[in-house]
């Protein structure tokens, strides 16, 4: 068992490009807290740190690991707190590590839109480089089926208000949200959406279910039917042809899913293609997911 300077509120999470990163939890659970396919933050009551809790985590972390490069804001959207909120612990956490790489966080839409431009600005400035937002599917239908509480539109309004502060975006869409129903809208709507903000990393993972199908199907607000493998790569391959984007950094290496993809989106659009194409005839067409129990 590793020693921490800090007693994290468990569960912890964060994005796979930060593990190395100091973290600190800003706020425990999540925001919003209501997505029908998200467990993350159930077993946790929504709370807002005190700054002097922060200030004494950041002290103890910043001692502990000295060097580090990078922080993240826990837990699920540290971007909920206000911009003068985030200034201060901006501050405390350049003053107490010094010469950072970036800060980073999760984030919700509309916590970006609830930011000025300008108040985007300053808190760029102040070292948040980077959001990761989860879209799941640019499918308007859909993102009502699953309760997101955020839209085609907002989402894109949100995404470019933070790429023109100069903060950039590391997006994730999620393969078989819909189930075979909504599969094709999901997809060419996701791709629609990415074309317009062109993020600059973009990963899928797959949908799981860490407390049964039935639990999901009960949260869904629509007919939900579980895809097999075949059908979750025909979706994908549809997500990634549609795609017509710059420079966008693509992961597929989520426990969750069934390939491991990876590339520069659109150049190696076709070799991505190829490499699903290839999982698609060599999967029998009645597979199910072996991951599909995991979180
Ligand atoms: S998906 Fe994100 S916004 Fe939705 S409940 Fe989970 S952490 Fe909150």
């Amino acid at each position: 068992m590793f020693f921490m300077p800090v007693k994290y509120n468990e569960p912890l999470f964060r994005p796979p490009a930060e593990a190395y990163s100091a973290i600190i939890q800003l706020t425990l659970g999540c925001s919003y807290n209501k997505c029908a396919f998200c467990e993350m933050y159930k077993s946790k009551k929504f709370t807002v740190r005190s700054l002097e809790d922060v200030k004494k985590d950041i002290a103890a972390l910043s001692d502990y690991y000295s060097g580090v490069k990078k922080v993240f804001l826990a837990d699920g959207d540290a971007m909920v707190l206000s911009a003068s909120k985030l200034l201060g612990v901006l501050e405390e956490i350049n003053s107490g590590f010094g010469r950072l790489q970036r800060i980073s966080s999760y984030a919700l839409p509309s916590n970006i839109l609830s930011k000025t431009a300008d108040e985007l600005k300053l808190l760029r400035k102040s070292g948040l480089k980077l959001i990761y937002v989860g879209i799941e599917s640019g499918y308007d239908g859909l993102l009502r089926l699953v309760n997101k509480g955020e839209t085609y539109k907002s989402t894109v309004d949100g995404i470019k208000k933070a790429h023109d502060a100069g903060i950039e975006t590391s997006v994730m869409i999620l393969n078989g949200l819909g189930g075979k129903k909504y599969s094709a809208d999901h997809a060419v709507n996701s791709a629609k959406l990415i074309n317009e903000i062109n993020p600059k990393f973009l990963s899928t993972l797959t949908l799981s279910f860490p407390f049964g199908e039935n639990h999901y199907v009960n949260n869904f607000g629509g007919t939900y039917q579980q895809q097999t493998v075949v059908e979750l790569m025909e979706e994908l391959k549809l997500f990634i042809s549609s795609l017509d984007v710059k420079n966008v950094i693509f992961r597929s290496n989520h426990v969750s899913n069934n390939l491991n993809l990876a590339g520069i989106l659109s150049a190696d659009k076709e070799n991505i293609i190829k490499i699903i194409d290839e999982k698609i005839a060599n999967t029998p067409v009645d597979s199910f997911p072996v991951s599909s129990d995991i979180l």
